[in-house]
């Protein structure tokens, strides 16, 4: 069987129901421990199952689809990825596209008037921290007790209510095949002899591309040609005199 990279660019579906589940998950465990009476001695995992269901609503709103096909074209594995490794509230919002965090924005706003008007990134950045905190709480460095908990309580409970009103949206950025592609064909910049030729179809931003008389590879970024070498990558053979 040989597995063929995905045949897109990039791949969403938002929210996410893979990482929504999970957030889903975690914010029950959240309200049952918010039902305990006062001075059951649960503000640690209170703490922690708020920050961790904020932090995968926010990701199954910017989480991309990985997968990959065998070659006969069926398909063998779909997962979500998150769009950035990141415990971080406010880095997590940046990575949201501007249509829901527009939206976003203007349902936290109808909601925050107990929190004296907040923006939803002011009340994520009060939040910042409390998941690494609630973990390490005996590091003398740390104090939850400076987290405003019924901040962390109303941000975990906008999240779940908005995902779970948000009407599922599906988008898919395909790969180009690389005849859509002008072929460029330019003299190599280290032997001068031969000329450039792309290596596969672009991704990025970028095109390989490699000499066809000598061991130069690079990468042409519109008519400039920077070699591999420049990159750090793993450079093999020697220059062509
Ligand atoms: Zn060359």
């Amino acid at each position: 069987m040989s597995i063929v990279r995905q045949p897109w660019l990039k791949r969403q579906e938002i929210p996410d129901p893979q990482v929504r589940d999970a957030a889903d998950q975690f914010e029950s465990a959240r309200k049952l421990l918010f039902g305990q009476p006062p001075g059951s001695g649960l503000l640690y995992p209170l703490v922690n199952t708020a920050a961790m269901a904020i932090e995968l609503y926010l990701k199954c709103l910017s989480a991309e689809k990985e997968g990959c096909t065998e070659a006969e074209g069926e398909w063998s594995h779909l997962s979500a990825s998150a769009a950035v490794r990141s415990h971080e509230p406010t880095t997590l919002l940046g990575k949201i596209g501007h249509d829901v965090r527009r939206e976003l924005d203007r349902a936290f706003l109808a909601e925050s008037s107990a929190f004296r008007d907040l923006s939803l990134r002011d009340a994520l950045r009060q939040c910042e921290g409390a998941f690494e905190e609630s973990r390490y709480p005996f590091d003398p460095n740390h104090d939850v007790s400076k987290y405003p908990i019924e901040l962390l309580m109303a941000c975990s409970r906008f999240l779940h209510q908005f995902v779970a009103n948000l009407p599922t949206r599906e988008t898919v950025q395909w790969r180009r095949p690389s005849s859509m592609y002008k072929q460029t064909r330019l003299p190599c910049p280290s032997c001068g002899a031969g000329t450039l030729v792309e290596a596969e179809s672009p991704d990025l931003g970028y095109v390989p591309v490699k000499c066809n008389a000598c061991v130069f590879t690079g990468r042409r970024v519109n008519s400039v040609v920077i070699p591999d070498r420049e990159y750090g990558e793993s450079w093999q053979g020697v220059e062509c005199l």
